[in-house]
C-alpha cells in the first residue's frame, strides 16, 4: 500500500502495533483507493502512551530551555530538508493539491517549531517587590498535554499544538482525526531523530473514544482540541470533570466584508482564498461574505468568470489548484448543503455539481448569491467549496449582521477607507481580523475564537500562558510576626 507506516502507533521513542484494535482505512480521496490499514489503539496502548509521557515530561522540565530549543530547531530543518517527501503524504492523505501542502502544511509546522525554539527560552518570571520581603514566580509547565486533531491541516495542527508544548517543557499524547493519522506518526519520527527523548512525543490512533480516553485521564493535565463545535462541548465537559486546562479550536462560520470603495479584485481574490483554498475546508474561512451593494454586481461577474477558471483535478499534479473534499462522508455533507441552499432560494452563481471522476470526492468550487441571514447557508458551517455571497447597505447594518452568529473565530474587511477599517475592525465579534487580507495565519500572530469559536490562544507569545502556569513564590526576609 502507497502510504502504509511501520505501525499504527509511536509510543516511547518507537512504533508500535496492536492489532487488536478496530481498524481504520485510510483512503486517497481523489481516488477512493487504500493507501493504508492502521488499528485504532486499545486501552494497552493508550495507558503505555500515557505512562511513557508522564515518567519522561518529569525529566524534560529540568531541561535547559535552550537545550529543549537546539532539539525542535533540528526537528524543523528535517521538515523543511523532507518537506517534498511530507506534502506527498499530506496530499494522500488529505486530498489537497501539491501546490498547497507544499507551501502551507509541513513548512508552517516547521516555522512554529522554529519560533517556539526561540521564545521559550525568553520565558522567564517576575520579581515582586513588597518592602522587605518579596515574591518570585515562576513558569512551570502544564504536564502531559493531549492533542486532538482536525482532518483539514494534519501536520500543521501536530506542531502547532507540539512546540509550544515541548519547549516550554511538556509532555505530549496526540490523537490525530482518523480520517487523516499518517503526517503526525512522521513529526514523532522527525521529532526523536532530531534528538528528543523517547515519551515526550506520543502518537496514538483512533475515533472519538480514544480521543475521550485520552481526555478523561487523570495523568492528563491539559487538552487542546481542534475540531468542531460539537465535539468541542464535549471535550471541553470531560476536560472540566478532571479541571485541566484546555485550548479549544473550533469551528466558525466567519464574515469578509466587502466595502464599495474596495480593490475589487483584492476583495474576490481574499473571498476566493477564504472560502475555496483547500476545497473550503479550514476553520477561518469567510464563507459570508457581504458585498456592499455597489460594486455587487462587478463583484459577481469577475469571481463567477475567476472562479470558473479554477483547476480541478489529480491533486499530485502540481498544476491543479483544487483537489477533492477528505472524504465520502464530507462530500455528502456539503452537497447536501448545496440542495438545501437552493431549496431556500439561493441563487446559484456557479458550480453546485460533484464532478470529476466518480471514485474521487470532488465538487465544483460553489458561489452562491442573494443569500440572507436565515438561509441554513448563512447559518451553518459547511467546510467546502461554498461560497455565500449577501449584498448589504450600512456599515451599522453589516456590523450587527457580521456579529449575529454563535461563532467567532474569524473576520476580513475589505476597503480602501484606513479609518472605516479600524472602526468595524473594532466592532467584528472574532478572534482573529484581516484588513485587505484573508486567511493568513503566521505563528508570530495569536489564534483562536471568541464565542463558541473556541477558548485559549494558538501561536505567537499568546501560547506561552496556555502552556505553563505560573507558580508564587513568597520570601520572607524577617522574623515572622504571628499574633499568638
Ligand atoms: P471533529 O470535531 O469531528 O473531530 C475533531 C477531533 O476530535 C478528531 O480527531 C475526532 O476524532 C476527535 N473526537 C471526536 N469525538 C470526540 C470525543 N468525544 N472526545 C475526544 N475526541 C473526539 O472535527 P473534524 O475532524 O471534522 O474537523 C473539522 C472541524 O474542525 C471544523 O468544525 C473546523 O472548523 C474545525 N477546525 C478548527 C480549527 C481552528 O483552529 N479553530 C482548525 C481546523 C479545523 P475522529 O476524527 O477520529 O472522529
Amino acid at each position: 500500500m502507497k502510504a502504509q507506516p511501520k505501525a499504527s502507533h509511536f509510543v516511547d521513542g518507537a512504533y508500535v502495533e496492536d492489532t487488536t484494535g478496530a481498524e481504520i482505512e485510510v483512503i486517497h480521496p481523489a481516488t477512493g483507493e487504500v493507501i493504508a490499514r492502521l488499528h485504532e489503539a486499545t486501552p494497552a496502548i493508550i495507558d503505555r502512551a500515557l505512562a511513557s509521557a508522564r515518567r519522561a515530561q518529569a525529566d524534560w522540565a529540568r531541561v535547559k530551555p535552550v537545550e529543549r530549543a537546539r532539539i525542535l530547531r533540528r526537528a524543523a530543518d528535517i521538515l523543511r530538508e523532507r518537506n517534498h517527501e511530507l506534502s506527498v503524504l499530506e496530499t494522500l492523505d488529505t486530498g489537497k493539491p501539491l501546490q498547497e501542502t507544499l507551501v502551507a502544511d509541513a513548512a508552517s509546522g516547521a516555522d512554529s517549531l522554529e519560533y517556539f525554539a526561540g521564545l521559550a527560552p525568553t520565558v522567564t518570571g517576575e520579581t515582586v517587590p513588597l518592602g522587605r520581603d518579596f515574591v518570585y514566580t515562576i513558569r512551570e509547565p502544564l504536564g502531559v498535554c493531549v492533542g486532538i486533531g482536525a482532518w483539514n491541516y494534519p501536520i500543521q495542527i501536530a506542531c502547532w499544538k507540539a512546540a509550544p508544548a515541548l519547549s516550554l517543557g511538556n509532555a505530549m499524547v496526540f490523537k490525530p482525526s482518523e480520517t487523516t493519522p499518517l503526517s503526525a506518526l512522521k513529526l514523532a519520527e522527525i521529532l526523536h531523530e532530531a534528538g528528543l527523548p523517547a515519551g515526550l512525543y506520543n502518537v496514538v490512533q483512533g475515533r472519538g473514544a480514544v480521543g475521550a480516553a485520552l481526555v478523561s485521564d487523570p495523568r492528563v493535565d491539559k487538552v487542546s482540541l481542534t475540531g468542531s463545535v460539537p465535539t468541542g462541548r464535549k471535550v471541553y465537559a470531560l476536560a472540566a470533570e478532571g479541571v485541566r486546562h484546555v485550548t479549544m479550536e473550533l469551528g466558525g462560520k466567519s464574515p469578509l466584508i466587502v466595502f464599495d470603495d474596495a480593490d475589487v479584485e483584492s476583495a474576490i481574490g481574499g473571498a476566493m482564498l477564504g472560502n475555496f483554498y483547500s476545497s473550503g475546508q479550514i476553520c477561518s474561512n469567510g464563507t459570508r461574505v457581504f458585498v456592499q451593494k455597489g460594486i455587487k454586481d462587478r463583484f459577481l461577474q469577475r469571481l463567477k468568470e475567476r472562479t470558473e477558471r479554477i483547476t480541478l483535478g489529480d491533486p499530485l499534479n502540481e498544476a491543479t489548484q483544487m483537489g477533492p473534499l477528505v472524504s465520502a462522508a464530507q462530500l455528502d455533507k456539503v452537497l447536501a448543503y448545496v440542495d438545501r441552499a437552493r431549496a431556500e432560494g439561493a441563487r446559484l452563481v456557479t458550480g453546485g455539481a460533484r464532478t470529476g471522476a466518480n471514485d474521487g470526492y470532488f465538487i465544483q468550487p460553489t458561489v452562491f448569491a442573494d443569500v440572507t441571514d436565515d438561509m441554513t447557508l448563512a447559518r451553518e458551517e459547511v467546510f467546502g467549496p461554498v461560497m455565500a455571497v449577501l449584498d448589504f447597505d450600512t456599515e451599522d447594518e453589516v456590523i450587527a449582521r457580521a456579529n449575529a452568529t454563535e461563532f467567532g473565530l474569524a473576520a476580513g474587511v475589505f476597503t480602501t477607507d484606513l479609518t472605516r477599517a479600524h472602526r468595524v475592525v473594532a466592532e467584528l465579534e472574532a478572534g482573529t481580523c484581516w484588513i485587505n487580507a484573508y486567511n493568513l495565519t503566521p505563528v508570530e500572530a495569536p489564534f483562536g475564537g471568541v464565542k463558541m469559536s473556541g477558548v485559549g490562544r494558538e501561536n505567537s507569545r499568546a501560547a506561552v500562558e496556555h502552556y505553563t502556569q505560573v507558580k508564587s513564590v513568597y520570601v520572607g526576609l524577617g522574623p515572622v510576626d504571628a499574633p499568638y
